[in-house]
């Protein structure tokens, strides 16, 4: 059977859809969202995208971006309860679990109105949607609604701000097409949103030359003074806490990507990050990145109450970061024959 557009977007029964993505949303997360949107308004549709909390600063250029609604923003929170109430279809983009909606899930799960996922993440929740469009093997959300586009054959005919976003979500979640990005239907699919007048030489460096003075400072010194090399693991292990982000006025989404520069080590396998909450201090949120099989997120499952993808995983800790360390040591310890 083929993989057609779930059942209640084809036959058009909805007025007021809702999208909602990730915490922490990231490039796929924002740029899936906003080319459902893109779509849905072109086929004359009410769509809101409404989503935990901040996204960054480097993806604020997108087009509709600023009609994003941010539920940590005490100005947004009315409006996307109402958005949530009113919707008559409600697409859960980018995520696996309802949990990674944080404080979003318990008003999404009330609502009344069916539930879609479109996800590439391992094991999606079987209870949480009724209809699951879930692809693992896909190098991004976006690529699951570029193969759904394609198979009903409407890739070529969508608008170029779809086109933006939907290359650009792509992008951000295979770095830059720099992995987990082997197949080649992704290149055909990209040669048909090129096709519609993309510029993706100024996409990368809207999104990659964009950084702060800050981010590039805080960089230098997480690599120079924090950066922890584990020789005989093939691993690094980097932190930063509250106090050091206020040292070098960053915000949230400016370590977005940091963690995958130790991989640039010659002989580094696995990457992990510890970074305070800055929502929750005293919460630890954990990074992991590695090349090759090692597998992030077992560990993430195994040691930090997380998940993720093979190559890329997170997870969380509630302790100080020093016990943060110990017990990511600990974890890369029950791991030395994987990482010899
Ligand atoms: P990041 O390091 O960018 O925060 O997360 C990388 C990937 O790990 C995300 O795309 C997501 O798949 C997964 N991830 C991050 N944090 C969590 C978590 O707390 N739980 C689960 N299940 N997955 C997570
Ligand atoms: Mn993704």
């Amino acid at each position: 059977m083929k993989h057609l557009l779930p059942q209640p977007i084809i036959n058009g029964q909805y007025n007021r859809v809702v999208i909602c993505a990730h915490v922490n949303p990231d490039g796929d997360a924002i740029g899936s969202s906003l080319a459902l949107k893109h779509y849905l308004e072109r086929k004359g549709k009410q769509a809101t995208i409404v989503i935990p909390n901040a996204f960054p600063d480097f993806l604020k250029w997108m087009p509709g971006a600023d009609t994003i609604l941010v539920f940590t923003n005490d100005k947004h929170k009315e409006p996307i309860k109402a958005a949530i109430d009113g919707a008559d279809l409600i697409i859960v983009c980018d995520l696996n679990q309802p949990n990674r909606l944080a404080a979003l899930e318990e008003y999404i799960t009330a609502g009344t109105a069916p539930r879609i996922l479109i996800d590439h993440h391992l094991d999606p929740d079987k209870d949480f949607c009724q209809t699951i469009v879930s692809r693992p093997e896909m190098c991004a959300t976006a690529e699951v609604i570029c193969h759904l586009l394609s198979e009903r054959n409407e890739l070529d005919s969508i608008s170029e701000d779809e086109a933006i976003c939907l290359y650009t979500a792509m992008m951000c979640d295979t770095g830059a097409f720099s992995f987990n990005s082997n197949r080649p239907v992704i290149y055909e699919y990209i040669s048909r949103l090129l096709a519609k007048g993309i510029d993706k030489d100024q996409i990368y460096r809207n999104v990659f030359y964009t950084a702060s003075e800050g981010r590039l400072r805080l960089q230098g010194y997480l690599l120079y003074v924090n950066m922890k090399v584990l020789h005989d693991r093939h691993t690094a292990i980097m932190t930063l806490t509250n106090e050091e982000r206020r040292r070098f006025k960053v915000k949230n989404g400016d370590t977005e990507g940091i963690v995958n520069i130790p991989l640039t080590m010659l002989g580094i396998r696995l990457s992990i990050f510890i970074n305070e909450d800055t929502e929750h201090p005293g919460i630890m949120k954990l990074s992991l990145r590695s090349v090759g099989d090692f597998p992030c997120d077992q560990m993430a499952s195994r040691f930090f109450g997380g998940g993720g993808h093979k190559n890329a995983s997170g997870g969380k800790l509630q302790c100080t970061m020093s016990v943060a360390l110990e017990k990511v040591k600990t974890a890369i310890d029950s791991y030395a024959e994987q990482l010899k």
